[in-house]
């Protein structure tokens, strides 16, 4: 292993709340790439708008922050220009579920080579603790005095029936299962998505880590087969069904299918970004729209 955990830091005081999840988040990232040996000059995360947006300075690789819920798109394009790269998209629930919910649905049947890391902490928290397309039913927030009455937007479920191909969910509670289902998501060929419960301690009283603690269980210590597309779709549907009070954690589907970059012609020989831009006679393609 040539690369290092000093690689990764980053000089800068994360301006998270103390005690947040999102600094295991962000040590477990740095920890994955680490020890996935993937120098940090061949890594790149983008965000969106919100707590987690704030990732993509926080990990020393290349990051782009853009705008509220973009972060797939943004993951995608960078993707396409150079596929030799590792992406990691990272967003929050009211960020990649809410506002960019449309992007989601979009990408999973694509199946780009992406890690989408989605800090789940059921509330927006940037904006101080408004309820999010995750919020448990009857949870009191800013925006719902007497209690949440939606039903929760189901992430896993999503992502098994949309196409993903690589499905887990993890608790920023836990560092090494964080890690390790990181590590296993980026090594994975295809569009993985990792859902983490993380605390917001700020402005989410209901889902704390005390509160996770008690509920969630490793599906892979229950002997889960992750290959088994129906029983993955069932135990998304668990926490739910079980009002909240059993909640797997782990990698819940996983299949192999070609990815998008694989499928096009243009990135066969090399990357985009190694064509040369000089040269290029394009009146042919003209002369074929007179
Ligand atoms: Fe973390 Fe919540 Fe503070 Fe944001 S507001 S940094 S999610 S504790
Ligand atoms: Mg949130």
């Amino acid at each position: 292993m040539t690369v290092t955990l000093a690689q990764y830091n980053v000089l800068e005081r994360c301006q998270w709340c103390p005690g947040c999840g999102d600094f295991a988040i962000a040590g477990a990232i740095r920890s994955a790439l680490t020890e996935l040996d993937i120098q940090p000059h061949n890594a790149v995360i983008s965000s969106g708008i919100g707590c987690s947006g704030k990732m993509s300075h926080y990990v020393n690789c290349y990051g782009f922050e853009g705008l509220h819920g973009r972060t797939l798109p943004i993951a995608s394009g960078i993707k396409l220009a150079n596929h030799k790269l590792t992406v990691l998209a990272v967003g929050g629930d009211g960020d990649g579920y809410g506002i960019g919910s449309g992007h989601f649905m979009h990408i999973m049947r694509r199946n780009y080579d992406l890690t989408y890391i989605v800090h789940d902490n059921q509330v927006y928290g940037l904006t101080t603790g408004q309820a999010s397309p995750t919020s448990q039913p009857g949870m009191k927030t800013k925006t719902t005095p007497n209690g949440v009455v939606e039903t929760p937007f189901n992430p896993l479920a999503s992502a098994i029936a949309g196409g993903a191909t690589f499905v887990a969910r993890s608790f920023a509670g836990d560092m090494v299962h964080l890690k390790e289902t990181l590590k296993q998501a980026v090594a994975h060929r295809g569009f993985a998505l990792v859902d983490v419960f993380q605390p917001c301690v700020t402005f989410n009283k209901l889902n704390t880590y005390e509160f996770f603690m008690k509920r969630v269980y490793k599906l892979q210590d229950a002997g889960h087969d992750y290959a088994n597309r129906e029983l993955a779709l069932q135990k998304a549907f668990e926490g739910p069904d079980s009002n909240f009070e059993k909640l797997p954690i782990g990698i819940f589907y996983k299949v192999e299918r070609p990815t998008y970059e694989d499928t096009l012609p243009a990135l066969k020989e090399k990357a985009l970004v190694e064509h040369p831009l000089t040269g290029i006679d394009v009146s042919q393609a003209f002369e074929e729209l007179l």
